[in-house]
């Protein structure tokens, strides 16, 4: 079974991110947060820190945890009127009563560098140019960087959120695999991922993804981020069961999550560039 990290993929994706910022005007990234939760403060500072890493500057725009929508919304339309600011996104979670999903309607797509906007959802899915999330794209930037074939496979994307089960299952398609997107309501999930030649788990529920689950030398990607007891990290994939039937898989951490943050570095940097 192979491995599939993210740390030099995502490395080297910050190194031509660097190259790309320092060879026109500095980049700025703008990232509005309205909460108090630890790990989205948390992933905040280190989208901070990697886009100084390459030349970026981050403006993180504190709004509290008690902003309201209007805020929230009056804050990304002055954004992303703001020619300073080339990238936009709004982090979640955001307090009671806000959608980040109406919300994000109001950042300009040109600055949309983590694909929030329904625009560019809509614009990826008829397959014109726009901005993925990030997750979405690091997916397909992992299987690239592997060269795993996607042309004519079966591929099953487990979870349908618009952050990374949608856009993914429309970035597949665009590289002509047969796609089935399962969720909450799918029976019989095994019976569906067991089909898949390359499986995504994008869930947010540890080791929902067992052996059972998985062909015999499928290529498996692990989207999921879920916090463990003792403060660590763990996928949707269960690591163990799993690597003894999988041809490859991601670890979390050190798989996906590296190469989304560098990837949403370099969509900063092309935004700034964008004529
Ligand atoms: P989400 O919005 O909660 O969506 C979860 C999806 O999983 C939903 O479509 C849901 O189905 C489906 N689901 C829930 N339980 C299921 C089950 N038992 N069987 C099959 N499907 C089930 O989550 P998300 O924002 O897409 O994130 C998914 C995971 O990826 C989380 O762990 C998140 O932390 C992680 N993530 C990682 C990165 C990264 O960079 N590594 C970035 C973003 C997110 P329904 O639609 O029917 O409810």
């Amino acid at each position: 079974m192979k491995t599939l990290t993210g740390r030099d993929l995502a490395a080297a994706i910050r190194a031509q991110t660097q190259a790309e910022a320092a060879a026109g005007p500095q980049p700025r990234l703008a990232v509005v947060v309205a909460t108090a939760d630890e790990a989205s403060l948390w992933y905040v500072r280190s989208i901070a820190k990697a886009a100084a890493g390459v030349g970026i500057a981050c403006d993180v725009v504190d709004l509290g945890q008690d902003a309201t929508p209007g805020q929230i919304g009056e804050t990304l339309a002055r954004l992303s009127a703001d020619p300073q600011v080339h990238g936009l996104m709004l982090q979640t979670p955001l307090p009671a009563g806000a959608s980040a999903q109406e919300l994000a309607g109001a950042i300009d797509p040109r600055k949309d560098v983590d694909g929030a906007n329904p625009l560019s959802l809509g614009r990826l899915a008829a397959g014109l140019p726009a901005f993925p999330p990030a997750t979405a794209a690091a997916v397909m930037a992992l299987l690239d960087h592997y060269e795993v074939e996607l042309a004519g496979r079966r591929a099953v994307v487990v979870g349908r959120s618009t952050v990374v089960g949608k856009p993914l299952a429309h970035l597949l398609l665009d590289r002509h695999a047969t796609v089935t997107v399962c969720h909450s309501r799918t029976r019989d999930l095994a019976a569906v991922t067991s089909q898949a030649e390359v499986l995504v788990a994008a869930v947010g529920r540890a080791g929902l993804i067992g052996a059972a689950h998985v062909a015999m030398g499928a290529v498996v990607i692990d989207v999921g981020t879920n916090p463990t007891d003792d403060g660590g990290l763990t996928g949707d994939v269960d690591f163990g069961a799993v690597s003894g039937v999988a041809g490859a898989l991601t670890p979390v951490p050190g798989g996906v999550g590296p190469v989304t943050t560098a990837l949403l570095l370099r969509h900063t940097a092309r935004a700034a560039n964008l004529p």
